[in-house]
């Protein structure tokens, strides 16, 4: 396949599974049933996760993921955000979006939607990134809300989320060139003007990445074989491999894998005046004139 293919391929997968389970999303339904169901639906339409579904809840902004066996549910009056990452052949899609429950914070969630929409209008061949965060910071601030500004819209290139260059949520920062056919993830976060707009490292996210090889033993070996071969440079969540390898045994190869560094492991991303968060995201295509959105 085309790369151009797969990367629209990715986009109506990420899309559709988006839509389709953002709607399951309720007070009470639990987190780990939202995840498993992102990665059954996107495995029957042909696609591989390319990392580990997002379920951030109120100010966690991003990087929440199920353990295995997680009793979370969704609260009453929460933001949730469903962040999906789908691959084809390594070709990526990476799409969230915000489900409200408290009528008062809609407003972040039109803000993030109007930050997103603002950039896709702006986007094209020779602008400059930093020019793309202006639009996304007016569009929102028009909404009564304020970006979180230390959180970024990335480039994508086949089998790397975060491919280098950034995509700001604001005004003069990181000014590089943006160039026909670039593929970027671009992800607007809103937040009350009363919050401070930034997030900290919080507690682990159950997500994970590969990092190098060594010489290990047993149940060791065979896990971070199967991890390289099958998520390579790609994120994944521990409950996949602990799906697999189950029991002391593959808690201990798991807990191994993570002290000799083999891999490592993603912090949540906490709004630091623990702020409720609203997030909008799509994936596009640069083109002369504007953007091919993939993930619409
Ligand atoms: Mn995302
Ligand atoms: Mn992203």
């Amino acid at each position: 396949m085309e790369p151009i293919d797969a990367l629209r391929e990715a986009g109506r997968i990420a899309g559709k599974v988006r839509d389709t389970v953002v709607k399951e999303v309720k007070p009470g339904v639990k987190a780990v049933d939202l995840c498993d169901r992102v990665n059954e639906m996107v495995a029957e339409l042909g696609g591989a996760m390319a990392f580990p579904t997002n379920v951030d809840i109120d100010h966690v902004a991003a990087h929440y993921c199920s353990p295995y066996g997680d009793i979370t549910v969704i609260p009453d009056k929460s933001l949730v955000k469903l962040d999906i990452g789908v691959h084809v052949d390594g070709w990526i899609a990476d799409t969230a979006i915000t489900a409200c429950f408290d009528p008062d914070l809609r407003y972040l969630v039109d803000a993030a939607t109007a930050g997103l929409d603002a950039a896709i209008n702006t986007i094209r061949s020779g602008i400059r990134a930093g020019e793309v965060g202006a639009a996304i910071e007016q569009a929102i601030k028009s909404h009564g809300a304020k970006p979180i500004r230390n959180l970024t819209g990335h480039k994508l290139a086949r089998y790397v989320v975060h491919a280098g260059p950034s995509i700001p949520n604001v005004s003069g920062r990181d000014n590089h060139l943006i160039m026909e056919g670039d593929v970027y993830a671009i992800e607007p976060f809103a937040v009350p003007l009363s919050a401070d707009g930034l997030v900290m490292d919080g507690p682990p996210s159950n997500i994970y990445r590969f990092i190098k090889k060594r010489s290990l033993k047993g149940v060791s070996k065979r896990m971070l074989k199967q991890i390289q071969g099958e998520y390579r440079t790609l994120p994944f969540a521990s409950r996949w491999v602990i799906r697999r390898f189950k029991g002391p045994e593959g808690q201990a190869a798991f807990q191994e894998l993570l002290k000799t560094k083999c891999i490592m492991s993603y912090p949540q991303l906490i709004e630091r005046t623990r702020a409720k968060v609203a997030q909008a995201e799509h994936s596009v295509i640069v083109t002369g004139d504007g953007c091919e959105v993939t993930t619409a």
